[in-house]
């Protein structure tokens, strides 16, 4: 570093000249860059000493074939490394201890690089992560293109080998569980080239008393994988049905047969927006504005105060007076639907218990963790695509981000 700013042989400032902060601090970065950049590879190199090694695809032993060069990528930019490089003659295989020790794979990405990588690339699309990348380090350390693949890599990482998921750390407290599916732009119909749109399924745990910091669950995905994925964080979080005080939907079956399958037991409330949604839906088909609206009002304050005989009694007759009504909105479907949700209706008891009765957390969930990340215009996403990136968000937003990076330095892939 030293040596590098002899040989600028920088002037110095004068006591009244303008200063080009910015100018000086980025010439000043790189330098730093490019003699870290210098002291690790120096470091890297002095720990790659001779050792006989065997195949660990046949045991054959391996004949060493020197030293190759292979220009990394760092956050301290290029870096060109020598390794020794090792051969099998029996098989083929081609081993380098630096490469495996240091984390480095194909592409010659170090792992912090991935690191950042990763960390841009889960809060923006591909290219936009390689570009603020390029502007924030000084240099340009990979293409889009490989942005999007070590992402994937990582995401997938996380998805296929369980020794790298951290383990969190949550604290005793019982938690609400809210679960909603939400809605991103999947690969075109390969016939009709048409646009699907795929179900990403989310499940957010948090803590009523606010104490405890929220977690995710993301899947794209059916509900039964989504449900192993589920029950598996649970798990690895020591949670299970003990840790749960409500479990909040709307009225999406698949959410009710997954909580009664891993969950059983933890009381089951319908989203009470939802609920007032269905109710409003109706009201407005039958009445004009203000007459719906007194109708609704009601049917909202007997729910909130438990008063579900009379409720009901009120449904039964609407749907009754109503027989030719056969609308999505219409009171038989309406009578319907909450006869399916009978026993998730009891806001005045989670009321009393000061639990919540809105599933609130899921749907800002939805937001913040997916589709601002996934359902931006032009995306089209894969299943293993999005997963990638889901699994990545939810590490993050779950703080356990760091702590992965930790475990993949500790396995030594
Ligand atoms: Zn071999």
């Amino acid at each position: 570093m030293k040596e590098a700013l002899a040989e600028l042989e920088l002037a110095p400032l004068l006591p009244h000249e303008a200063i080009d902060a910015g100018a000086e601090e980025e010439l000043f970065r790189r330098l730093a860059q490019a003699a870290a950049g210098e002291q690790l590879r120096q470091r890297w190199e002095a720990a790659d000493g001779p050792a006989i090694l065997q195949c660990a695809r046949c045991q054959e032993s391996l004949k060493p074939l020197g030293r190759r060069r292979k220009q990394l990528q760092s956050v301290c930019g290029p870096l060109p490394l020598e390794r020794r490089v090792y051969y099998c003659q029996q098989c083929g295989e081609i081993q380098v201890p630096l490469d495996q020790r240091l984390g480095i794979e194909q592409g010659g990405m170090t792992p912090g690089l991935m690191r950042l990588v990763c960390r841009t690339a889960l809060e923006l699309p591909f290219q936009q992560s390689q570009q603020l990348l390029s502007d924030t380090l000084g240099f340009t350390p990979c293409s889009a293109r490989e942005v999007e693949r070590v992402a994937g890599r990582h995401g997938q990482l996380l998805e296929q080998s369980p020794q790298l998921s951290p383990v969190p750390q949550l604290g005793k407290a019982r938690y609400c569980l809210a679960i909603d599916g939400t809605m991103i732009p999947g690969l075109p119909d390969a016939v009709e080239h048409r646009l699907r749109w795929h179900e990403v399924k989310l499940a957010v745990g948090f803590d009523p008393r606010k104490v405890r910091a929220p977690f995710y669950v993301a899947g794209r995905e059916d509900a039964e994988h989504f449900g192993q994925r589920l029950w598996q964080q649970l798990q690895s979080h020591g949670l299970d049905h003990n840790g749960f005080q409500l479990i909040l939907g709307d009225g999406a079956p698949w959410i009710w047969n997954l909580a009664d399958l891993h969950l059983p037991g933890v009381p089951q409330l319908l989203d009470f927006y939802h609920a007032a949604e269905h109710l409003f839906a109706t009201a407005e088909l039958l009445w004009p504005a203000a007459q719906a609206k007194r109708w609704w009002q009601r049917r909202l304050a007997q729910l909130q105060q438990g008063e579900l005989t009379n409720f009901f009694t009120v449904l039964q007759r609407l749907a009754r007076a109503h027989p030719a009504i056969d609308a999505d909105s219409g009171p038989a479907r309406l009578l319907r639907y909450f006869r399916d949700n009978q026993d998730r209706l009891r806001y005045a008891w989670a009321s009393k218990h000061h639990l919540p009765i809105g599933s609130g957390a899921v749907e800002s969930g939805a937001g913040h963790l997916v589709q601002q990340r996934l359902k931006q215009s032009g995306m089209r996403w894969s299943d293993p695509g999005a997963q990638a990136i889901l699994n990545l968000r939810t590490l993050h937003r779950n703080g356990e981000f760091e702590q992965y990076w930790e475990n993949f330095a500790a396995a030594g892939f």
